[in-house]
């Protein structure tokens, strides 16, 4: 059969070499052409095993000095969970046999480092094996900045306190015409850069997300793939990519979208986006995880025949997404995240964060570079 993708584009992408232009250009061939290709790519990168961290989120507060437009999370006098109130719930993560915690909360007007580092320090201190995979750039660079020391040094302080890896979120589309107006008081483009790419410097592996689904425009999510392509050639310190759905509900930006008459993504333009990062990410990052939460499990699992090879985690609980309207649930059991895999003709395995140890099906070894931290 004929593809619609032209020859040299799809050998540019098994080079790893795609460009901007062919990455527009994917997102308008017949999407099941796009799939099988993004398929194909991702049966060279990891073969059929599909993959899934027990994990266990623990939010501290939802209390926020933020003023992100989409967010339906912020309270402005939200609880702040005390440290023994954090450690009994990382007692129950450790009982139901989570390997990572993942930790992460509103930003608090007068919080420094000293209390990211007290959190690490007390969960290392009771469970030296729990991974701790938590607080996000925006954190790490609103600490820094209470503290009054430069991200480097705060980084370098909360790697010697038990920071393990950090989530790459806050990272929503790296376009600061979009920052301005979905998230004008976030760190801005180059700053959440400089955090990744500090964090990697020392040691800090992180994933990588993108909010798509808003005021962005289709070359603008292309450009923060983009970005993140060339940090993960520098440094090699990307576990994942984690492209994330705007949920449109219980947030200004989201009710403006509703009363001209848009929605959330349709779910053949999320299966669409995952597939062309699967192209984009080829040779650069080999995990393309899909989120359950957001695109409800049904989805999810069919993304494993659209480039992904990961379902994220177990998480024990969740509530980000379901204050913006998410409604597929706050946790999921290991037999049916495998029954999920299994549905799919795929091949389940528990990992830990950093996929250390995962043979994948496709004989690759897990290749990881550039970072000490994967040793
Ligand atoms: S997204 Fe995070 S930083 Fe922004 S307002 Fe919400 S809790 Fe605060």
């Amino acid at each position: 059969m004929n593809s619609k993708i032209p020859e040299d584009l799809m050998e540019r992408a098994y080079q790893g070499k795609c460009t901007k232009e062919d990455a527009l250009q994917l997102l308008e061939v017949p999407p099941f052409e796009l799939f099988r290709f993004a398929d194909k790519l991702r049966d060279l990168a990891v073969g059929d095993t599909v993959t899934y961290v027990v994990n266990r989120n623990i939010n501290f507060t939802s209390r926020c000095i933020g003023t992100c437009g989409f967010c339906a999370f912020r309270t402005n006098n939200g609880k702040v969970l005390s440290i023994e109130e954090i450690m009994e719930k990382v007692r129950e993560a450790e009982k139901a046999n989570a390997t990572e915690v993942c930790i992460q909360g509103g930003l608090l007007p007068d919080v420094g480092l000293d209390f990211y580092q007290g959190i690490a320090e007390t969960i290392k201190a009771e469970f030296p094996e729990m991974h701790i995979h938590s607080f996000s750039p925006m954190e790490v660079y609103h600490a820094s900045r209470v503290s009054e020391i430069p991200v480097k040094e705060a980084l370098r302080k909360l790697k010697r306190s038990g920071l393990d890896t950090m989530p790459g979120t806050a990272a929503e589309i790296l376009s600061d015409r979009v920052r301005k107006i979905i998230c004008p008081s976030k760190l801005r483009t180059s700053e959440w850069v400089e955090v990744v790419r500090q964090a990697h410097a020392a040691g800090i592996p992180t994933t990588a997300t993108m909010m798509y689904g808003h005021v962005e425009t289709p070359e603008e999510r292309i450009d923060h793939m983009l970005i993140i392509r060339e940090i993960q050639k520098e440094t090699g310190g990307i576990t994942e990519f984690v492209p994330l759905p705007f949920m449109p509900y219980n947030n200004p930006i989201g009710e403006k979208m509703i009363r001209e008459g848009r929605y959330a993504t349709p779910g053949l333009e999320d299966l669409k986006i995952y597939a062309v990062s699967r192209v984009l990410f080829h040779g650069h990052v080999d995990n393309i995880q899909a989120s359950w939460v957001k695109l409800g499990k049904k989805l999810a699992q069919f993304s494993l025949h659209c480039g992904t090879n990961d379902l994220g985690g177990t998480l024990m609980e969740e509530s980000i997404s379901r204050s913006a309207g998410a409604s597929h649930g706050e946790m999921i059991t290991v037999d049916e995240l495998e029954w999920m895999i299994h549905g799919a003709g795929r091949i389940p395995k528990e990992r830990n964060t950093l996929y250390r140890g995962v043979e994948f099906a496709s004989g690759n070894v897990r290749k990881m570079s550039g970072c000490g931290a994967y040793e």
